[in-house]
């Protein structure tokens, strides 16, 4: 049977799923998205992903023609239909079909799609001995031009710091913001542990707010390490004792080298392993939302 797409209110088989070409979505990046994981049954963080859709379709001056209850509703349906337990989801609300030019104005009706998939993880051994990134030379976009908080349909920005990744040989590199303060990697947000205190970027710095990265920072102080949201450098990167990079996909992921600098002594540490199990566990057995 093949795989089954929920498109603006039916459940069509994948390779019937088209969207017009003169959807804003496709021509400008108009529009909006969420990326959910489903483990065992449940979405996980459900809630907190529609507040962030609704909240990103809000800054865009986008009305989701449906309720949050009946996305809700939609999701479970593709979920069911396509006989599932535990798989990545994506949610997108396109502008919809207008005239070729850029004024969102001419499109009338948004389209909503939610597919599934298999869940992409790295590689186990990555899990295991941790991976090598770099700092992109590509900035992140400023926050006063575009709002990171907004996860838009253009990954452009993103997609050129990828690239440097691409080219340097390691699976991610992270962004700095415009003043050089580190902001995160192309879909990941990034944590350091020093003395034994664990630190990420704040929403000043320019960065998403990931839903992984709230429940980490949850997970952190309820086990009793000191957590705080500052500004970092490249220097706080290459001096760290830990590091690792959360996402709803990749969930906790260790990183072992910045820029060809071992962190720490080179193995993923302490800390790292310690939420990297925490998440685990809470994204399957704990989670209530
Ligand atoms: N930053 C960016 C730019 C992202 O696209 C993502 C993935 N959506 C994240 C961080 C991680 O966010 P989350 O934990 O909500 O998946």
């Amino acid at each position: 049977m093949s795989k089954m797409v929920w498109m603006n209110g039916q459940l069509v088989p994948v390779e019937q799923a088209s969207l017009g070409v003169f959807d804003h979505g496709l021509l400008y990046g108009d529009g909006v998205f969420e990326g959910l994981r489903q483990y065992q049954g449940r979405v996980f963080r459900l809630s907190d992903h529609l507040r962030r859709l609704y909240n990103s379709a809000k800054a865009i001056r986008l009305d989701i023609p449906l309720a949050r209850q009946d996305i809700s509703t939609a999701i479970s349906a593709t979920l069911q239909a396509n006989k599932l337990t535990d798989c990545y989801i994506r949610l997108l609300v396109t502008r919809g079909v207008g005239a070729l030019g850029i004024s969102p104005a001419t499109c009338s009706r948004p389209s909503i799609i939610i597919i599934t998939n298999d869940i992409k993880m790295y590689p186990e051994e990555t899990y295991r001995n941790g991976m090598a990134i770099i700092t992109a030379s590509t900035p992140r976009i400023a926050a006063a031009a575009l709002s990171p908080q907004i996860k838009s349909l253009n990954y452009l920005n993103n997609i050129m710091a990828k690239w440097e990744a691409i080219d340097a040989g390691v699976p991610e590199a992270v962004m700095l913001n415009h003043l050089g303060f580190v902001c995160e990697c192309t879909a990941d947000n990034i944590f350091i542990v020093r003395d034994g205190q664990l630190l990420t970027p704040a929403e000043e710095s320019g960065i998403l707010l990931g839903i992984t990265r709230g429940v980490v920072l949850e997970l952190a102080r309820a086990a009793g390490i000191p957590a705080r949201e500052t500004n970092l450098t490249r220097y706080d990167l290459y001096t760290a004792d830990e590091c690792f990079l959360t996402g709803t996909g990749a969930e906790v992921v260790p990183v072992t080298s910045v820029d060809k600098r071992s962190i720490g002594n080179g193995q993923v540490g302490p800390v790292t392993r310690q939420l990297t199990l925490a998440f685990h566990h809470y994204a399957r057995h704990d989670e209530k939302a």
